[in-house]
């Protein structure tokens, strides 16, 4: 199952056509890197345990290890049989930023509309900021 719903991409060198790459890199950075256990880096996000067991699956012809794999929970993944993306989060900012992204509301905006005048010889000055 996790082969079949957890593995992001290929991506990178392996497939650089992949809609995920922009410049040469993966928006959602993958591969990961492999690391033998979950720590913060200087920036306060998690790097997740990805640890090299030299392990592989054949996707499209290519070997893919570990570092391809989204964050799952076996029991979420066995339950659901689906692709589940599930992160930890344990720092103090990550609760205001959860509390202000459920109270955020729907998007909105405030626009006006003014009378057009005719021509394209408009000499009318728009206040774009209002
Ligand atoms: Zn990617």
């Amino acid at each position: 199952m996790v082969t079949k719903y957890m593995i992001h991409g290929p991506c990178g060198r392996i497939r650089p056509a992949s809609p995920c790459m922009k410049d040469g890199k993966c928006l959602k950075f993958y591969p990961k890197q492999f690391v033998n256990e979950t720590i913060f880096d200087d920036d306060g996000y998690p790097v997740y345990k990805h640890r090299d067991m030299g392990i592989t699956v054949k996707l499209s012809g290519t070997d893919i290890d570990n570092r391809f794999v989204v964050p799952y929970n076996p029991l979420l993944l066995m339950k659901y049989q689906s692709h589940i993306n599930l992160e930890f989060c344990n720092k103090s900012n990550v609760i205001k930023y959860l509390f202000k992204y459920v109270n955020k509301g729907l998007d909105r905006l405030t626009a006006t509309m003014d009378q057009s005048t005719s021509g394209c010889q408009n000499s009318q000055v728009v206040d774009e900021i209002k």
